[in-house]
Formats: structure tokens, C-alpha cells, sequence
């Protein structure tokens, strides 16, 4: 006989035990006393098996309802656990099973540090100690392991409560992995984006930039041509004024002297001066020709015309030329050693030694000297004066184009006749320097190879 049919036969004869108690007390009964218990038994009998029909009902009823909450538990969306003060799993959802890869009898009892990544371990219990001392567990995030090794991100939530008598954790558990991969993709996409951003602002600056400068070098290339074109119209108009001065001034004293000396009948001294006025105009025309291509002289393109002359000669001619604007007690002494004949620019030596001459000239009222040596194939021209002399703080201005020291303020004059002279000469590959004292007078020397 079975289990089952050996407890049912048992029951059986427990019921017929208590019936037969029950009836005895029955035999003294009349017939229709027990008619009448008869028929209470049977509706109680009916009773309570229609109390029983409605307790199988409940019954069925509360397995539906509890297969319905346990499937609710085990299928959430989300995985459930319940912890101790200590942090072993006392229950947990399938979906939890899932996520950590176990079957639940395996993890009911471990504690859940044994699924959590170590580098969290510490983070974990300290918030589970928080919230036994406080009764709140706020979310926070937790690296965790499956059964398989692989780590995954969670977001924990949970709070405090009985379970029979039993104070525990209730957590919830939520799977954030891919949720934090498509944030970290949305970021890097993101970057990257605002690095093309970033890198195309960048281009756009840097061609802005080459832009800018590109215009700003045409602009001020443009503006410093302008300025180049006005200092070198005012130059032309200066130096035209400045070195045309004096051949007219000899021109007109020559004329004046012709007019006496024609009066006095002194007719060779008047040849003597028409000589003079032509050669005098002919200089002036040099002068025009070399001051109109200033231009030509700024952009190197003068050409030098070497020839063979005589230096003494050539230097008594300039002297004749400047008689007409000497001073009244002013002469000039000239001395020269060595070989007489040079092979050189006499034009451009000329205009250099003109300009010399004219400042001694102009910066003195005594006697000026004039020495030449040539030595070795080396020409040296000395112009010395006993004048006004040059400032020490002025002297390394000299030949800047129209500096003019501070002590010339009453003579007439542009700055740009020792400009035009170191020119010259750096086209003849000569060099000019001089020595000066203020009040004692200058010495400019010019060396010519
Ligand atoms: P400027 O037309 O003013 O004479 P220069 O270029 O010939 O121009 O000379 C420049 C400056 O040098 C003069 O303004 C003057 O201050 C100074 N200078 C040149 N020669 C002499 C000199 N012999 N004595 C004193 N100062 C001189």
C-alpha cells in the first residue's frame, strides 16, 4: 500500500472512531430524535463541504495569485536582492541569477562581495554599512562579475526593512553596461566632433591669420613705397634746392664780376669768368641729371664712368668754382703728395668733393685746407675747416638723410648732401669719415681705391 492510501485509510478510521462516539449516546434516542439528528449531520455535512468546495477555491485562487507574485518577483526587469547586515544573499530574482550567472541555490548565502569586481569591494560595503545606520541605500554604481569573468556596470538601489523579524537590505539591481557604452560612445562621438570643430576653427584662424598678414604686408609694403615716394619727392625737391644753390650763387657772382670787369676794360679776367660760368653750368647740369635720377641712384643702377685725369688740375677747378661763395677773409689752401693722375669717377668725385667744399665753406669763416695724397693706388682727400664744428652727440647722425645738428639752425641747408656723398662713394667703393670738435673746426677724409 502506498504513502497516500495508507494515510487516507488512517483518516478513515479516525472518522469512524469519532462517529461511533458520536452515536452511542445516540442508542437512547427515540426514532424520531435521531431522525432529526439525522438530518442536522446532513446539513452540516452539506456545510462543510460547501465550505470546504469555498476553502479549495481560496486555495486555488492563492496559488494563482502567488505563481502570479513570484512570477512578477522572478522576471522583473530589473534583478532583486535581499541582503543581511552582513551582505549575504538571503533571496534573489531569476533575473538577478541571470545577471550574475548562477542558479539561485548556488548564490542564496554567498555574500555578494563574491560578485562584485575588487576594485568596488570597499565601495560596497561601506554604503551597506551606511545603510543599515540610516535605513537608506541611494543609488549608486557598482562593477560587477558575472559567473563567467565578464565585468559589468550596475546601478544599485535599495532601502531597509523587516523580513521576518530579520532586518535586511532590499536591492535592486539594474544592468547599466550598455547604457554607459552608448554614453561613452555619445562622449567620443561628441569629442571627436569637437575636435573637427575645433581643428576646423583652428584652420580657419591659421588661413585668417595668413590672411591678415598677407594684407598687412601688402598694405604696409604699399604704404612704404608711398613713403618711399614722398621722402624721395621731397628729396629731389631738398637736394634741388640744396645743390643747385650753389652753382647758381657762382653763376651770379661770375656775372656780376664779367659786368665790372667789362666796365674796367678788363677783358682777359672776364674770359676767365665766362669760362667759368660754362663750365659752372655744365656742372649744373651734371647735378640735375644725377639729383632727377636720385631714383636710379637709390636702386644702384648709376653706372660709374672711370677715366684717367690730373687731381691737381681737377681740384683747382673746384676751387674756382666755390671762389664766388667764399667769404671775405676766407681762402683755401691746397696740398697734394704723390702721383697726380687718378683713374676714377670725375663726375661723381666732383659732386663729393663740391659738397665738402660747400660745407667748409658754409660751417667756417677761415681758412680752409685741402690735402690729397695718392699712395699705392689709394687716393686720399682731406677737407679741413676751422668752423663751428660738429656736437659730439650729433656725430653719429651725419650721414642720416636730412639730419642736421643743432648748431646749424642759422645756416641754410637740407641734411642731405653727406647722405648723397657716403652714396657716392659706396658706389665708387670709397669711404668717408671725419673727426670733429665743436667750436675747433672738422676734418673730413675720403679714401678711394
Ligand atoms: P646741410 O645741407 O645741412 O649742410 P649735409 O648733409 O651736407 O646737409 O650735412 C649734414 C649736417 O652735418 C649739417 O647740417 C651740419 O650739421 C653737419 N656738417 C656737415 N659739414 C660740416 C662742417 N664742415 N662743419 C660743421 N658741421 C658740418
Amino acid at each position: 500500500m502506498s504513502t497516500n492510501n495508507k494515510s487516507k485509510a488512517a483518516l478513515r478510521a479516525r472518522a469512524e472512531a469519532k462517529v461511533k462516539n458520536m452515536l452511542e449516546p445516540l442508542r437512547s434516542f427515540s426514532m424520531k430524535e435521531v431522525k432529526k439528528v439525522l438530518h442536522e449531520l446532513e446539513v452540516h455535512q452539506i456545510e462543510l463541504e460547501m465550505q470546504n468546495h469555498e476553502l479549495r477555491d481560496s486555495q486555488q485562487r492563492l496559488e494563482v495569485v502567488g505563481v502570479q507574485y513570484t512570477d512578477l518577483f522572478d522576471f522583473a526587469p530589473l534583478g532583486y536582492l535581499i541582503l543581511d547586515e552582513k551582505g549575504i544573499i538571503q533571496n534573489l530574482n531569476l533575473t538577478a541569477c541571470a545577471m550574475l550567472g548562477l542558479e539561485r541555490l548556488r548564490i542564496i548565502g554567498k555574500p555578494l562581495s563574491a560578485y562584485i569586481s575588487r576594485v568596488d569591494s570597499d565601495v560596497f560595503f561601506l554604503r551597506l554599512r551606511s545603510a543599515f545606520n540610516t535605513g537608506l541605500l541611494p543609488s549608486f554604481e557598482l562593477q560587477m562579475k558575472h559567473h563567467d569573468g565578464i565585468v559589468f556596470t550596475t546601478l544599485l538601489n535599495g532601502n531597509i526593512s523587516e523580513d521576518h523579524g530579520k532586518t535586511v537590505c532590499r536591492i535592486s539591481m539594474q544592468d547599466i553596461t550598455e547604457l554607459r557604452k552608448a554614453e561613452a560612445q555619445a562622449l567620443k562621438l561628441q569629442n571627436e566632433a569637437t575636435r573637427h570643430e575645433k581643428e576646423a576653427i583652428e584652420h580657419y584662424n591659421t588661413e585668417l591669420e595668413k590672411t591678415v598678414r598677407k594684407r598687412t604686408r601688402e598694405l604696409s609694403d604699399a604704404l612704404e613705397s608711398e613713403k618711399q615716394i614722398n621722402e624721395m619727392k621731397t628729396a629731389i625737391v631738398s637736394i634741388a634746392s640744396h645743390e643747385l644753390r650753389t652753382p647758381l650763387t657762382i653763376l651770379k657772382s661770375s656775372i656780376t664780376l664779367i659786368e665790372k670787369f667789362h666796365e674796367m676794360g678788363q677783358f682777359d679776367r672776364e674770359e676767365k669768368h665766362i669760362a667759368l660760368i660754362k663750365s659752372t653750368i655744365k656742372h649744373f647740369t651734371n647735378i640735375l641729371n644725377d639729383f632727377l635720377s636720385l631714383d636710379k641712384l637709390e636702386r644702384g643702377t648709376v653706372r660709374v664712368n672711370k677715366e684717367l685725369f690730373d687731381l691737381q688740375e681737377f681740384i683747382r677747378q673746384i676751387m674756382e668754382e666755390t671762389e664766388g661763395i667764399l667769404k671775405k677773409e676766407q681762402h683755401i689752401n691746397y696740398s697734394h703728395k704723390g702721383n697726380i693722375t687718378v683713374n676714377g669717377d670725375k663726375k661723381i668725385l666732383h659732386n663729393v668733393l663740391l659738397n665738402l667744399l660747400s660745407n667748409a665753406i658754409k660751417y667756417s669763416v677761415d681758412i680752409i685746407e685741402i690735402h690729397t695724397q695718392i699712395q699705392n693706388g689709394r687716393m686720399t682727400l682731406k677737407v679741413i675747416d676751422k668752423g663751428i664744428g660738429i656736437p659730439i652727440e650729433d656725430q653719429k647722425h651725419l650721414f642720416t638723410r636730412f639730419f642736421r645738428a643743432k648748431n646749424v639752425k642759422d645756416f641754410q641747408g637740407t641734411g642731405l648732401g653727406l647722405s648723397i656723398v657716403e652714396r657716392y662713394l659706396e658706389l665708387v667703393g670709397g669711404t668717408i669719415t671725419f673727426t670733429s670738435e665743436e667750436n675747433k673746426g672738422s676734418t673730413f677724409t675720403i679714401v678711394i681705391h
